[in-house]
């Protein structure tokens, strides 16, 4: 029975004062755009993290439960198609399809608000960690900061829709449950721990290094500090069978076993044997196998990766265009675990007073220092360290107070000091109006693209587009958040920007090469693991298929001779929005490379303006850029020089796209687009000109024989291969 003394009652009442505060925190960002129209989709905004759509679809597909695979044999492909890559194994997307069925929402307000709620679980753990050290005000003051401080509140917002909304939460628990174990040594925390211990892993199947982390720490406690107590030993088995690496129904089977035996004190005789027996088992299920790889990544980082039997191929990564993870500046680290440098010292200052004055906090050590690897690893993992450090400057604050000579004044002291620390996020959070993904014309031209293509029809855009596009049009990608190594984004590159013949036969090769390499994967999924064959890339295999060595020569085939292509086994569509001329010189970068060589070409000339001044008789486009308007010469810094052509495009009344194409010097290899209606000029080479972007969306200009138009709005272009 819960006691509901006076603590008891203080606790609930701190814990539902400080979760509607995360909770209010959270709903600015909404109440910001509650009424922006390009933000809301089925009368609801929508997601601003692109990872989320992935989850979404997973979730879509669960709650759907149609097939287009009658008679598959497993029970998840009922509701997805083969190949499709939709997650609904996941976590994530079981955990929204259940929410999404039992509350009274739409799904859309579901994925939108579930962060909000599920990451404000975290002032729980703290405030009950709190309890246990005797400090309720430390926990309440912790877990305000804690659950809106800056990187936090960055990963959990509303519609920040990731993993991230309970991955920080269960560990919480976790350690919350580890503290209360060893402090009160009460066998309902053994159960506790290991049935968090599976909930963290189904969640977050990474999770494993924390959790060995734990364990490592109490086994470390136990010899130093606590070698006779059989509780420890207790805790580490029941620990041990929760992390084997097995199924989780397995695991649970096993914790509730040990859970049944080890209250009886008959059995307390055969403890290290079943400790031994856990520990022998996480060996043999390969418990250890990922926590050894990982630590073999950094011990042999430098290792070359196995020669195989292929071309020997060169890709470019998109780790070269995600800007470097260099060191992070101190400030920034700071802010985003503190809110602010100050209260990250002082909170550091604090968490070590508090380690001393209460070493059962050491037990989070292995959260802080996953923190701190954000110094080497990257921005994303300072959260992990924001709810440890917020009971540093919490312990502090409530030390200081408490030598106040009236309760007034103490609290007082609190309420000043607590406001003072919040104060740096909330500006945070009320400056922090991120996007959303999409906007909602991008997103009405995939809703009904989901009415005209079918489920196994693929939609070939680039990867930064590929989540959403399956989201909302129920279709497949080739690339997606996910799915984005050089070797597939290779093709992709090569179709948005080569000639229109080129794209249309590379994408019916590589999305029958996508589909075709996934069944192979499937049917000798054996095979495949003991030959350990290699499966290559689509280039690679196609150019082997083809009859060449070369790449560059196989390549060179799409130009104009009329290869035989695979069969068509499905639609392909082509999905472009304006947004892709943000992004247009990133995409050139992965198929503009010899694969034989890994030599990267010559930067085609690409440059969008967009804020043009007309100047009388030129206009100005850039810095030192300037097109005469009488003789359409254009000057690029200190070079003057004829344009090929230039293009000025308009939709009428009724959205119909009209272009005028003046021709002007066949010598030059650079024109000018005036896409009037978007305020934007651009200047670009022929053979970007020429590209199937550029023809596609910007002009309209499709070849009747290899594209037809599927939908054309201002937004976004759709067409649907002909080939
Ligand atoms: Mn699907």
């Amino acid at each position: 029975m819960i006691d509901l003394n006076v603590e008891n009652r203080k606790t609930l009442i701190y814990i539902a004062i400080a979760f509607a505060f995360s909770v209010a925190m959270r709903l600015i960002w909404v109440y910001q755009f509650h009424d922006f129209a390009p933000f809301h989709f089925h009368d609801q905004l929508m997601i601003n993290t692109n990872d989320g759509y992935i989850w979404a679809e997973g979730a879509r597909d669960l709650l759907s439960g149609t097939s287009s695979n009658p008679g598959a044999k497993e029970y998840f492909d009922k509701f997805h198609q083969f190949n499709d890559l939709s997650p609904v194994t996941s976590a994530a997307s079981q955990l929204t399809a259940f929410f999404a069925k039992i509350l009274p929402f739409s799904f859309e307000s579901v994925i939108l608000f579930l962060p909000v709620f599920l990451s404000s679980l975290v002032v729980i753990p703290i405030i009950l960690i709190a309890k246990d050290l005797k400090n309720l005000e430390m926990g309440f003051v912790a877990a305000l900061l804690a659950s809106i401080a800056w990187s936090y509140y960055n990963r959990t917002m509303a519609g920040y829709y990731d993993t991230d909304m309970l991955n920080i939460v269960l560990p919480m628990f976790l350690l919350w449950s580890i503290i209360w174990a060893i402090d009160t040594n009460k066998n309902i925390y053994l159960i506790i721990t290991a049935v968090d211990i599976l909930i963290y892993r189904w969640w977050y199947p990474q999770s494993y290094s924390l959790e060995f982390s734990f364990f490592g720490l109490i086994l470390l406690y136990t010899l130093i500090f606590d070698r006779k107590n059989i509780f420890n030993y207790k805790l580490l088995a029941i620990m041990m069978f929760a992390m084997m690496n097995t199924d989780g129904f397995i695991r649970l089977g096993a914790i509730l076993v040990v859970f049944y035996i080890f209250p009886q004190k008959k059995f307390d005789k055969y403890i290290y044997y079943i400790l031994g027996l856990s520990i022998a088992a996480f060996f043999i299920t390969g418990g250890f196998s990922p926590i050894w790889a990982q630590l073999k990544g950094y011990v042999f980082r430098n290792s070359v990766s196995a020669a195989d039997q292929g071309l020997g191929l060169h890709f470019f990564t998109v780790m070269q265009t995600v800007r470097e993870a260099g060191k992070i500046p101190f400030e920034t680290f700071a802010n985003r675990i503190s809110g602010h440098p100050v209260t990250f010292v002082v909170s550091l200052l604090g968490y070590i007073y508090l380690l001393y004055k209460k070493p059962i906090m050491l037990f989070s050590l292995p959260l802080v220092g996953l923190g701190f690897l954000a110094y080497v690893g990257g921005l994303r993992f300072t959260i992990y360290a924001v709810p440890i450090l917020a009971f540093g400057i919490a312990f502090l604050i409530t030390e200081l107070s408490a030598k106040m000579p009236t309760t007034k004044l103490k609290y007082l002291s609190i309420i000043a000091f607590t406001l003072a620390i919040l104060y740096p996020n909330y500006k945070h959070i009320e400056a922090y109006k991120v996007p959303t993904v999409f906007n909602a014309n991008e997103v009405k031209v995939l809703d009904e693209l989901k009415h005209i293509a079918g489920r196994n029809d693929y939609v070939v855009s680039w990867w930064d587009y590929g989540y959403p596009i399956r989201y909302y049009a129920d279709v497949k990608t080739l690339a997606d958040g996910g799915k984005h190594s050089g070797s597939v984004n290779f093709p992709v590159s090569f179709m948005l920007t080569h000639t229109q013949e080129e794209a249309a036969k590379m994408a019916r090769l590589d999305v029958e090469y996508t589909e075709k390499t996934y069944d192979f994967i499937k049917m000798h999924k054996k095979e495949i693991a003991d030959k350990n064959l290699t499966i290559f890339p689509n280039i690679e295999q196609m150019t082997k298929d083809y009859g060449f060595h070369n790449t560059n020569k196989f390549l060179a085939t799409l130009k104009d001779t009329n290869i035989s292509l695979p069969r068509k086994t499905r639609d392909v569509y082509f999905y472009l929005p304006f947004r892709m001329v943000n992004i247009y010189p990133t995409m050139t970068l992965f198929s503009n490379i010899n694969l034989m060589n890994g030599h990267q070409g010559r930067q085609p000339f690409f440059y969008v303006s967009r804020s043009f001044k007309d100047m009388g008789t030129k206009i100005q486009l850039g810095q030192n850029i300037f097109l005469d308007k009488r003789t359409l010469n254009l000057t690029l810094g200190n070079k003057t020089m004829p344009i090929r052509r230039f293009v000025k495009t308009q939709y009428s009344k009724d959205m119909k796209l009209h272009k005028s194409v003046q021709l002007v010097n066949f010598t030059s290899d650079i024109s000018v687009i005036y896409m009037a209606n978007y305020n934007t000029m651009l200047i670009v080479d022929e053979k970007t000109y020429n590209s199937l972007y550029i023809q596609l969306m910007v002009l309209e200009n499709y070849d009747k024989n290899l594209f037809e138009p599927v939908i054309l709005t201002p937004d976004a272009k759709i067409y649907k291969l002909k080939v």
